[in-house]
């Protein structure tokens, strides 16, 4: 039976890690609240003192925490999972992550003879529980051969961008991307709102129009409906991600980043409003009407 440690239980890792469960892995888990293991502890997996204890047999090191410092502290702390694993384990990295810190964790890992693959993925809640991430890898080729049995139970789309750190490139292109499409819907529909547009016809007109995209549909639903009940993806993260993005293209272009860094200062508007709340919730602030105060 292969034996996988998996580390982080947040919206994201608690699907991922029921999904090694259900396809009959031997499942060791870490999360650094223990509360939110105990269902998939009864559905069979074990819950370790810490990451290092987690990785101790296992065959394969999947984690999915939220940005560089979880990151390096489940990997590479006082407890982390790259003191135990064994020479020529896999260690794969799910987590959305600066590129530097994929290329240094990738440096390190390989230091002690693991095998990295940078392994961020897109997808929501959902589809993490459901198996149906698409995974976004950086590896050598026989490496990414070698995880494919524990990449399968994750995913039914594997894009194989090139060596490591790849991956993480198109995770925070495709992010920051989305950051600035969603931080211009807010401001679009609250110039709507504040002008008194029918916003059922607003809706109709984006759906049908050529500003549409999947993501922009989705988020002017929520943002005019107000509807955020269960945060997938928080503010915090959204930022995070964005400044990751900036700081990419601040080492590999000459010109200024504008609206990449448009988006972190929108961003970080939203997450001192609400930072667990959901990314969309920036509707909230931007559609004050002029006058009002904060
Ligand atoms: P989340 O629900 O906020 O969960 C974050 C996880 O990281 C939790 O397990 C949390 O532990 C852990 N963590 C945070 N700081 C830590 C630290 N210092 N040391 C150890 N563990 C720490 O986030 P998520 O939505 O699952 O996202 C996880 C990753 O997936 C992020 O990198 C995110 O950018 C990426 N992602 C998210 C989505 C999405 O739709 N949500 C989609 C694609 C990619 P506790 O439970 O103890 O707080």
């Amino acid at each position: 039976m292969k034996r996988v440690a998996f580390i982080g239980l947040g919206r994201m890792g608690h699907g991922m890690a029921g999904r090694y469960i259900d396809a009959g892995f031997d499942v060791t888990l870490w999360n650094r609240s223990r509360t939110k293991a105990e269902d998939l502890i009864a559905r069979g997996a074990r819950f370790a003192a810490t990451p290092a204890d987690a990785a101790i047999d296992a065959d394969a090191v999947v984690s999915m925490v939220a940005d560089d410092a979880a990151s390096r502290a489940v990997w590479l702390g006082d407890h982390g999972a790259g003191a135990t694993m064994k020479p020529g384990t896999l260690a794969i990295e799910c987590s959305t992550v600066s590129h530097a810190h994929a290329l240094d964790l990738a440096r390190e890992l390989r230091g002690h003879g693991l095998v990295y693959l940078d392994c961020p993925v897109t997808g929501l809640p959902d589809a993490a529980a459901a198996g149906k991430l698409t995974l976004l890898v950086g590896a050598e080729p026989a490496d990414l051969d070698r995880a494919r049995p524990f990449l399968a139970p994750l995913s039914t789309t594997i894009r194989h961008f090139g060596a490591v750190g790849a991956g993480t490139v198109y995770k925070l292109i495709n992010n920051l991307m989305g950051a600035i499409q969603i931080a211009g819907i807010a401001e679009g529909l609250a110039i709507a709102e504040q002008a008194g547009l029918d916003m059922k016809l607003v809706l109709e007109s984006i759906e049908t129009g050529v500003a549409a995209s999947p993501q922009v549909i989705r988020h002017s639903k929520r943002m005019v409906a107000r509807d955020f009940g269960g945060a997938t993806f928080t503010s915090t993260l959204r930022h995070k991600d964005a400044a990751y993005a900036v700081a990419l293209a601040e080492s590999l272009l000459s010109s200024e980043p504008i609206l990449g860094r448009a988006a972190v200062a929108a961003y970080a508007r939203a997450k001192a409003y609400a930072p667990d709340g959901d990314e969309g919730q920036m509707i909230e602030i931007v559609s004050r009407p002029k006058g009002a105060t904060a």
